[in-house]
């Protein structure tokens, strides 16, 4: 499938709604090459206090609970790891690491938006993921996954919000692409972009997948792969003795 637009789905919004995403064949097989290494579970932080030290550039992915977060943090590594990871009981309402390969971190920040979080969960969500978004100097982009379904809700409000204060570049990540005709696709799209204007830190470009056919996963894998750490060629021409 691949990044082609699925059967059906013709995109009709005006080009500028869905700018040039990374199609450049080198970058898309680099981004294949650095996703198909071994992603390593490092750590989980329920409190700051417990942050990994940063030694990795890192992409943080963010959403409202059932968005699709697990489901696409997956389809990007070609694994089930993640999702049981991150939605073990007591690892929900923490911050989770993957070293992905020695190259990059994807960092897992915990849903928010559950009808029945009590008051003092979103406190102690807000206070962990405001702290991490201040102080990660490592932090190159967070990936704001928001269901095509359904738009930029007022649950992603705070979090948006944060990202513009701590001056932390976001993308807005479209899910479940799948689930929408092409009309509301475009609807959706230009809705997000009017908002998207109001935003100081947000990146202008939507990136439209689907964990279902995997439409839009390899682009997205050479955009993040831009970000990861460059190790330089080992030299195979012998030094002078
Ligand atoms: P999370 O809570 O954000 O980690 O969400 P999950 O990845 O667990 O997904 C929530 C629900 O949406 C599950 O039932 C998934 O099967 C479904 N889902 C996730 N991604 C897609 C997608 O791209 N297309 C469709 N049709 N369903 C999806």
């Amino acid at each position: 499938m691949g990044d082609h637009a699925p059967p059906g789905c013709r995109l009709t919004a005006p080009a500028e709604t869905f700018p040039a995403r990374a199609t450049d064949p080198d970058l898309v097989e680099e981004g294949r090459r650095l996703f198909a290494r071994e992603a390593r579970f490092i750590a989980g932080a329920a409190e700051t206090a417990a942050l990994p030290a940063e030694r990795l550039p890192e992409i943080a992915f963010a959403g409202r609970s059932n968005v699709g977060k697990s489901s696409l943090v997956n389809a990007l590594t070609g694994r089930r790891m993640l999702a049981r990871t991150s939605n073990t009981p007591g690892r929900t309402r923490q911050i989770n690491f993957f070293d992905l390969g020695g190259r990059l971190m994807l960092v897992d920040l915990p849903g928010y938006g559950y009808a029945e979080a009590s008051k003092a969960d979103v406190k102690r969500w807000t206070g962990l993921v405001r702290r991490y978004l201040r102080t990660r100097a490592a932090l190159r982009r967070v990936c704001l996954l928001v269901d095509a379904r359904h738009g930029i809700k007022e649950a992603d409000g705070p979090l948006m919000r944060m990202l513009d204060e701590a001056g932390v570049s976001y993308q807005i990540v479209l899910t479940k692409i799948d689930k929408v005709n092409a009309g509301e696709l475009a609807r959706n799209a230009e809705r997000i972009v009017t908002e998207l204007a109001t935003h100081t830190a947000a990146y202008p470009e939507i990136h439209l997948t689907s964990a279902v056919d995997r439409f839009g996963i390899a682009s997205l894998r050479a955009t993040l792969g831009s970000f990861a750490l460059v190790v330089p060629a080992v030299s195979t021409v012998a030094a002078p003795s």
